[in-house]
């Protein structure tokens, strides 16, 4: 590498990141020392992004760092989580110094805006993959898990949903879009925004909640199973971007609402008696709140159109190993 690790570590990872006074010790040395709010649980979270399997190698960098940390801090927002600190493992094939001032640029600005500090990390030589570990604290009993949906309970969804999917598909050339409708498409796909807020403002309002990762289907059945109930789901009510309705026919939207994967918006289900209060909140959130159906006791997910014709789901979601 024609810079040095320890140069590069330096100048790209310790000089960036902002300094929280939870912080006893940050990146330099062989650990961190960070300090948990007694009355809170600390709530933790993986993911990893590899070249060609979850962005285009040749990807904007920016995009790659945002993205990288958003799909962190939206499993932080899923269980109702303020956000903390991060770490950061950076696989390299060469140390470029553009593709990293590009990544930290999209990396430490969405960081700063919810707070977060980078506390340490490992930096490697090998294929482009970055696997980031989020950190939040939410006091335990708070906390907004997969396994609490109940019989009549309203599932809302924040957003929009299957724009990720689509700019996806179009970039792999199964469909085309206008050009028109390109940016918003494409911005969806690289810059998801964790629903942070909201996820903070459900505690204790939610029943269960997740974010939506895998497709909408896909990831309410993991509500679902953690809950041992079933759902009802109505195809019109389904969150669709203008853009999305304008590229796809009425059918193809709802799959691609259902199926599409890297949404990242927040999947959660309501009791009735807090309904009125998630409604006044979401009044003032900056995206959509949308209720799509409810949750029944028989297991399985259902769907019907306004009309009470039934719909039939075809596709599924993403999946590795499938
Ligand atoms: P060690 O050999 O003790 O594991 P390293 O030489 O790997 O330490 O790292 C030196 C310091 O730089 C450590 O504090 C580590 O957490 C930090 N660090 C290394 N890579 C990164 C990175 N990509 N992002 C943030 N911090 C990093
Ligand atoms: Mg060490």
């Amino acid at each position: 590498m024609a810079i040095s690790e320890f140069a590069l570590i330096q100048r790209y990872f310790a000089e960036r990141t902002l300094q929280r006074p939870d912080v006893a010790l940050g990146i330099g040395d062989d650990c961190a020392l960070l300090r948990v709010p007694v009355d809170q649980a600390l709530a933790v979270t993986l993911d990893t992004l590899t070249a060609g399997v979850h962005f285009f190698p040749d990807a904007d960098p920016e995009g790659v760092g945002h993205k990288s940390l958003a799909v962190n801090l939206s499993d932080l927002a899923a269980v109702g989580a303020e956000p903390a600190w991060a770490t950061l493992t950076l696989a390299l094939p060469e140390a470029d110094e553009v593709w990293l001032a590009g990544f930290c640029r999209g990396f430490f600005t969405l960081a700063a805006r919810f707070g977060v500090q980078l506390v340490g990390g490992d930096t490697t030589r090998g294929p482009l993959t970055i696997s980031i570990q989020a950190h939040g604290f939410v006091p335990e009993r708070l906390a907004l898990r997969r396994d609490g949906a109940r019989p009549g309970d309203i599932i809302g969804v924040t957003g929009a949903v299957g724009d990720a999917g689509l700019a996806l598909a179009a970039a792999y050339g199964r469909v085309t879009i206008p050009a028109v409708h390109r940016p918003y498409l494409q911005d969806r796909l690289e810059r998801p925004e964790p629903r942070i807020r909201q996820g903070l403002e459900l505690r204790g309002l939610a029943s269960a909640a997740i974010d939506i990762s895998d497709g909408l289907a896909q990831d309410l059945g993991h509500i679902l199973e953690r809950s041992g109930a079933g759902a009802r789901l109505s195809a019109d009510r389904l969150p669709c971007s203008a853009a999305l309705a304008a590229c796809l026919d009425r059918e193809a939207a709802v799959t691609a609402a259902l199926t599409g994967g890297d949404d990242y918006e927040l999947l959660f289900t309501v009791p009735d008696q807090r309904l009125a209060q998630v409604r006044r909140l979401a009044a003032d959130w900056d995206c959509r709140y949308t209720e799509i159906g409810v949750i029944e006791p028989v297991p399985g997910l259902r769907y019907q159109w306004e009309d009470g014709t039934p719909y039939r789901l075809t596709g599924h979601g993403y999946d590795h190993f499938a």
